[in-house]
């Protein structure tokens, strides 16, 4: 009845589901355990009309045109540059740290010297990983990367990842950028904002396809067994595709232990003021428990009364229920544990892992979908994987 089957209908499940049906000519099954398609980008109204992001916040930006095309299929767009403050000691100044947040830190003239030091060092417009500018010999620019440090990284990734910075794989530290720039935009892409009518819309037009049958509420080890030689899918060998997009370890019952992740409480607030920040995002990097408050109503620039916001509490997974595992803890051990799960689909040369779980690795939404893509057409075209 099927010749593929996608699990999970996060970014990745849909975009792959699509392709698969439209240009591969497949019948999909896609399989959510979830209520509600949409994976960890799913939105909803809350009871006060107002639309939130029930996983956290989620900014859509990228400078990759296919993926662009691909989306804009299934969405009209709310553009904006995106900008974030940090609240440092009760004074807002904006992240990533530039030229704008220097001449707020110091006095003018030592603002001034600093900024020409910068763009001699490393050039008008560049971003430097505060890690790199850290290593600078020079006193005067190490007295910024110690300002940057101290005040928008130690404290607020700290509380993110329950470490310190050393612990921190440089993967995560490189995406801490000093900007060279008077730009206050956080991130750099030519596309920055939200599905007009949000995220559950888009990814609903995405799988709305005549060759595309959803299954919500339904854990896929109910219908699909991954036996070492084999799949069985409600008992009977499927030889089809099977692109799995939810986490390893939980779909061998933990065999070998948990995948380490942090995980984030989120703490829902609405006001019947109209405006509770006066802006999307502050984070807050040297004080509260919370690493940041995001204004819904800024994000999705939406025309409503009173307003909802969101704090954002980290901690340590343990796979209690009801605790969601966000982002994977990326070290040697943790990779290997990893390896040890993803062997055991050696020899299956029909299932695919996908995602940001069965990757166990992070991906924006624009990187998700590239890959997505790309997979389906290696697939479709009968590429060995
Ligand atoms: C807090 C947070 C904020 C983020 N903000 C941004 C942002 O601003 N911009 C950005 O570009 N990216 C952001 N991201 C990244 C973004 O969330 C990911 O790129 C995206 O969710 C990855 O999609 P996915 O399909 O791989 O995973 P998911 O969205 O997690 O989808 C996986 C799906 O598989 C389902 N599933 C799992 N196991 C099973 C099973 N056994 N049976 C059936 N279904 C199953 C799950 O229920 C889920 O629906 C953020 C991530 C986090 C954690």
């Amino acid at each position: 009845m099927y010749d593929s089957i996608v699990i999970g209908s996060g970014a990745a499940g849909s975009a792959m589901a699509r392709k698969l049906a439209e240009e591969g000519n497949r019948r999909v099954l896609v399989i959510e355990k979830r209520s509600h398609i949409g994976g960890n980008c799913y939105d909803r109204k809350d009871d006060y009309g107002v639309l939130i992001h029930e996983y956290g916040p989620h900014i859509f930006h990228t400078g990759k045109e296919e993926v662009f095309q691909f989306l804009s299929k299934f969405t009209e767009w709310y553009f904006f540059g995106h900008q974030v403050v940090a609240n440092v000691h009760g004074k807002l100044i904006p992240v990533p740290f530039n030229l704008n947040t220097l001449h707020m830190v110091y006095e003018k003239d030592k603002a001034e010297r600093l900024e020409k030091l910068l763009i001699s060092e490393y050039g008008e417009g560049s971003r430097i990983p505060i890690m790199e500018l850290r290593k600078n010999d020079n006193e005067e620019v190490k007295d910024i990367a110690d300002y940057v440090y101290e005040n928008i990284f130690l404290h607020y990734t700290m509380k993110q990842w329950g470490q310190t910075p050393e612990e921190i794989s440089p993967e995560v530290t490189g995406r801490v950028p000093v900007s060279i720039s008077y730009d206050n935009r956080y991130f750099e892409d030519k596309y920055q904002g939200m599905p007009k009518e949000g995220y559950t819309p888009m990814f609903e037009k995405m799988l709305a396809h005549p060759s595309i049958t959803v299954l919500t509420d339904t854990d896929c080890k109910e219908k699909i067994k991954f036996l070492p030689d084999k799949v069985l899918f409600e008992g009977e060998e499927f030889l089809g595709e099977v692109i799995y997009t939810g986490a390893l370890d939980e779909l061998f019952d933990c065999a070998y232990g948990r995948l380490p992740y942090r995980s984030l409480d989120f703490k829902f607030e609405h006001y019947k003021e109209d405006s509770f920040q006066g802006r999307s995002v502050v984070n807050y990097t040297v004080s509260e428990d919370f690493t940041r408050i995001t204004e819904f109503k800024y994000l999705t620039g939406q025309d409503v009364s009173g307003t909802t916001i969101v704090k954002e509490y980290p901690f340590a997974y343990t796979g209690a229920k009801g605790e969601i595992p966000y982002y994977a803890i990326l070290n040697e051990e943790n990779r290997s544990l990893y390896k040890k799960y993803s062997d055991r689909f050696k020899n299956l040369p029909n299932v695919y892992l996908l995602g940001r779980l069965a990757e166990y690795k992070y991906y924006n939404i624009d990187a998700i979908v590239e890959r997505a893509l790309h997979m389906a057409d290696d697939i479709i075209a009968g590429r060995k994987k």
